[in-house]
């Protein structure tokens, strides 16, 4: 017995493994070789967002009024969620919206924190890290003919970097 391509209307061999969830490579669906590149898309989409990315876009209004067929089956919505996806892609987070959707996520203490360790609002802990790192090496006395010049600013990076350990590096 064959084994059909799972996508809606399609009748090729379905030959390659589409897992159903993140994380889960147990539980997949079978589809042919055209859709497997369809979905590989789709599914790499969504692995590049951040965390925060994905929830406002789930959250999001953008999403369900592009929305042109009924939802009907689940298989069906995320079909639709994720061709609007790609259809927004370009524009849905240089919004507005999402920049003020970031603000709104973190608390002033948080934001300060950011801007004193020159990130983005949106940056992950293993980044965060990595710039703290950068940052102490750039501004400590032994880098800088042992001038202590930038020693506040070193004092605000640490500060800074303690709160962001505490508000995103728990999360992990
Ligand atoms: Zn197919």
């Amino acid at each position: 017995m064959k084994i059909i391509c799972d996508w809606d209307n399609c009748d090729q061999i379905g030959s390659y493994r589409a897992p159903l969830e993140k994380d889960n490579s147990k539980k997949y669906k079978l589809l042919c070789l055209e859709h497997i590149k369809v979905f590989n898309k789709k599914w790499n989409y969504f692995s590049d967002m951040s965390d925060q990315q994905v929830e406002f876009f789930v959250k999001s209004d953008l999403t369900w009024h592009k929305a042109t067929k009924s939802f009907g089956s689940s298989d069906n919505f995320f079909n639709i969620l994720w061709n609007n996806a790609l259809e927004d892609k370009i524009n849905i987070f240089k919004s507005e919206s999402f920049d003020e959707y970031k603000r709104t996520q973190l608390s002033s203490t948080d934001r300060d924190a950011f801007d004193a360790m020159e990130l983005k609002y949106d940056t992950k802990w293993e980044e965060i890290q990595k710039q703290f790192k950068t940052l102490v090496k750039k501004f400590h006395p032994d880098k800088n003919q042992g001038s202590r010049k930038f020693e506040d600013k070193l004092k605000k990076i640490t500060l800074a970097y303690s709160q962001l350990k505490i508000t995103i590096g728990k999360k992990k």
